[in-house]
């Protein structure tokens, strides 16, 4: 057996439809009396709903959550958790209000209990980002890891059917980079493996019927563990190829994410050979880029990156960034490989 080091930091979780009701309980376990409830402008309802559930414990609701989490944003935010003297955050969203709350850990401490309603599981993970004149830093530290997770199913049964696929896909990437992460570990990697087969059971479920519960949980939990993935191993080039697909001509998060994952499958396919089976086997596929393509495609997710804004003349220069700094991947990268695995996600086709 390869050797491996195994360590876990995995948050408080409190999963099960109706568990928002726990709420209370939670924000007592961690001694919380002033809670600051974090969302975005279109998600102000629920952070309103939560308020109304906390009255006096609620300091307030900070609604200006937004994708990449902009320093302006996190400034605001953070003076207002000051002024209004919260002694917590409560974060209800997806990736972009849990990152809010991270930002204003990352200086105060403030303690976070996230409330997921998207796939992407930054709740699992103390790896925080914030976006200060179009570049975005990010950086890993325990002070932002949220303390308590609430998993409510019921909560994701309002995120649309688009989104939900995407993100479900997003949660995948993390499983299945874990699986073949220079540092995975038995552990983890079982988590994976898992995590990418609840979403592949609950998934087409959620499509056909988007308030079946039953699957909006096996999503959520399948979320939950590719999540824990991402926080605890390290990921490899289709993170960095999204990252800088992202940051360098706003694309959508979880979209490219859908497109890009089963080409960099293709290129770390040969690399890698039972990290891919085991995908296979967790999404019952011939193989893992071919699974992950027929299931974005067939549950109508965007599968070219012409589809979600990028334009052909830019796939040079993701190539270029993606291969400047160094970093491990199980394949070696290749510029002339990347750019042809670019050119395929652009055009959307489909790998072997
Ligand atoms: P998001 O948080 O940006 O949400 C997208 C939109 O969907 C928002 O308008 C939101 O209000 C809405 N929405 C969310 N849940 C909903 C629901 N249940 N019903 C109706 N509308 C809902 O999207 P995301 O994909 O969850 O997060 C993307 C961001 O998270 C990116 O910035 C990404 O970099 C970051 N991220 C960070 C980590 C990490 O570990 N730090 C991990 C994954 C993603």
């Amino acid at each position: 057996m390869t050797p491996f080091i195994f360590q876990s930091n995995i948050p408080r979780t409190v999963f099960g439809t109706g568990s928002l009701a726990q709420l209370e309980r939670e924000l007592d376990l961690l001694g919380a009396k002033r809670a600051l409830v974090l969302s975005t402008p279109e998600q102000r309802t629920i952070a309103e709903d939560i308020a109304k559930r906390l009255g006096k414990r609620c300091a307030g609701v900070f609604d200006r959550a937004v994708m990449h989490v902009p320093i302006e944003t996190a400034r605001a935010a953070r003076e207002t958790a000051g002024r209004l003297d919260a002694d917590c955050a409560v974060a209800v969203g997806g990736g972009s209000t849990t990152g809010l709350g991270k930002a204003i850990a990352l200086e105060s401490s403030l303690p976070i209990l996230a409330i997921p309603t998207t796939y992407a599981g930054s709740e699992m993970t103390p790896i925080w980002g914030i976006t200060e004149a179009g570049v975005k830093r990010t950086g890993r530290d325990a002070r932002v890891l949220p303390r308590t997770v609430i998993y409510d199913p019921g909560l994701t049964s309002s995120l649309p059917t688009g989104l939900s696929v995407t993100s479900a896909i997003n949660a995948i990437a993390h499983a299945a980079e874990g699986l073949y992460a220079q540092d995975a570990n038995p552990i983890h990697s079982l988590l994976a493996e898992e995590g990418i087969r609840a979403i592949a059971t609950g998934l087409p479920r959620v499509m056909a019927k988007p308030a079946d519960l039953d699957a909006r949980s096996d999503c959520l939990y399948g979320a939950w563990l590719c999540g824990v993935v991402l926080g605890a191993v390290g990921m490899s080039l289709h993170h960095k190829l999204c990252h800088t697909l992202g940051g360098s001509f706003n694309l959508p998060h979880a979209e490219t994410h859908a497109v890009v994952l089963p080409h960099a499958l293709s290129y770390n396919s040969a690399a890698v050979p039972e990290a891919m089976a085991r995908i296979a086997r967790a999404l019952r596929a011939a193989s893992a880029p071919s699974g992950v393509y027929d299931l974005a495609k067939t549950l109508g997710a965007p599968t070219a990156l012409r589809d979600i804004g990028m334009p052909e003349s830019g796939l040079d220069r993701v190539a270029e960034l993606a291969t400047t700094n160094a970093y491990w991947n199980p394949r070696p990268l290749e510029s002339g490989a990347i750019r042809k695995l670019l050119q395929q996600a652009w055009e959307g086709r489909r790998p072997e």
